[in-house]
């Protein structure tokens, strides 16, 4: 107990520097975010006349036609690019589109498929997730024979995530490019080349290119991420690590939650909740998908996804009820300092419920099985070592 007030302690105390230091980062990264090593990506060329967008995403309106059909058109464009035009730079990889600037100077995104590397340049790349020959395809279509010759004593070796490979051309559905304007994903496929004996075509989903970020990423959180995980590893421990790190905007809200209330003391301790959580909340669903596109958890698994929703919402209430209590508790109701504590706490009851369920098998044989879900009812008595005030709290506790 001394020694998470003394944690506490020296959180308010060092917040200014926390802050600061804090805020350095968020600088840093965001100057990062916009470095991409372009040696990854030695002379590209438009391989298709395709429009240049000025957003990541979108850009495109769907019209109805004279006959009753509708047919997308591009809305926000600088024009088009031409076939065999050369990119100078790449500024921005995110989920499907390339931020880049052309050789007569023009800036903006270009949908991947179109951007090839030239005969003396590459595109590196790395894999997202372990695959085996029979993922290595030789048409773009995943009916399509595998490319490298089956072969029984190897038909089992996998290629394993962060593997390296090279790009050396894309394939998307002309005909639905044409008709959407959008390069869906999963009419994408990518000519991957592991080494000179394996090299055929994957869907884009294996592969991540260096600096290639889901569209809602943020930059400045995805970037020490991706760093962190790729020097642990990028396995087990890096995922751990991840987790410990992901009570950091817990902490902040705590940070935030002293500061508000120090600012503006006339906050009731319930408004002051309510305005932390409008925080929080938000805040983990922003950060959930850059941790999560930027962590080890990121491997084309369903489960692995659905572990991780459930894990930032564990994170996120957990923390909130940790700050709900901490605030009806340490926060005095009447002089609004942070100086309360509770001096002695009533244990009232416990209420156990059983719940059996009972099922049974076509053959009869029945199981069951019962769940005891035990709730302990506490009294606090609080105090305000500030003014003197006391008060008292009821709370219910989860056994
Ligand atoms: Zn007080």
């Amino acid at each position: 107990m001394n020694l998470i007030y003394l944690i506490k302690d020296s959180i308010v105390k060092w917040r200014y520097y926390i802050i600061g230091i804090l805020i350095l980062g968020l600088i840093t990264a965001i100057i990062a975010s916009n470095l991409i090593d372009n040696k990854k990506y030695k002379s590209l060329v438009i391989t298709w006349e395709t429009p240049i967008f000025l957003n990541s995403t979108g850009g495109t309106l769907g019209v109805k036609q004279e006959d009753g059909s509708w047919k997308k058109k591009i809305v926000n464009s600088i024009g088009n690019a031409t076939k065999e035009q050369k990119v100078t730079k790449v500024h921005r990889i995110r989920e499907q589109r390339v931020l880049v600037t052309l050789d007569d100077d023009r800036k903006g995104w270009i949908d991947l498929p179109f951007l090839w590397p030239s005969d003396s340049g590459k595109i590196e790349a790395r894999l997202i997730t372990d695959i085996k020959f029979e993922d290595i395809k030789a048409e773009p279509t995943k009916y399509s024979n595998q490319s490298v010759k089956y072969d029984s004593k190897r038909a089992n070796k996998r290629f394993k995530r962060n593997s390296n490979i090279e790009v050396t051309a894309w394939y998307t559905d002309k005909e639905s490019y044409e008709k959407n304007l959008t390069a869906y994903p999963s009419y994408t496929w990518a000519y991957i080349v592991i080494n000179e004996e394996t090299k055929g075509w994957v869907p884009l989903k294996h592969i991540r290119l260096y600096g290639q970020m889901t569209d809602s990423a943020v930059a400045s959180i995805w970037l020490p991420i991706r760093w962190i995980s790729e020097l642990l590893g990028d396995g087990f421990f890096a995922g751990l690590f991840v987790l410990l790190l992901y009570g950091i905007p817990i902490l902040i809200a705590f940070l935030l939650a002293r500061f508000l209330s120090e600012i503006m003391k006339f906050l009731p301790n319930f408004i002051l909740f309510v305005i932390i959580s409008a925080i929080v909340v938000p805040t983990y669903f922003a950060v959930f998908t850059s941790v999560f596109d930027a962590s080890s958890y990121n491997q084309n698994s369903g489960l692995l996804m659905f572990l991780f929703v459930l894990l930032t919402g564990s994170v996120t209430l957990g923390g909130l009820s940790g700050i709900f209590q901490e605030i009806r508790e340490s926060r005095c109701p009447k002089c609004k300092e942070w100086e309360g504590g509770a001096y002695q706490r009533d244990h009232l009851g416990t209420t156990t419920t059983t719940k059996t369920t009972t099922t049974t098998y076509s053959d009869g044989r029945k199981d069951i099985t019962s769940n005891k879900d035990v709730v302990e009812d506490w009294k606090d008595y609080c105090k305000c070592y500030n003014c003197g005030y006391t008060w008292t709290l009821y709370r219910k506790e989860r056994k």
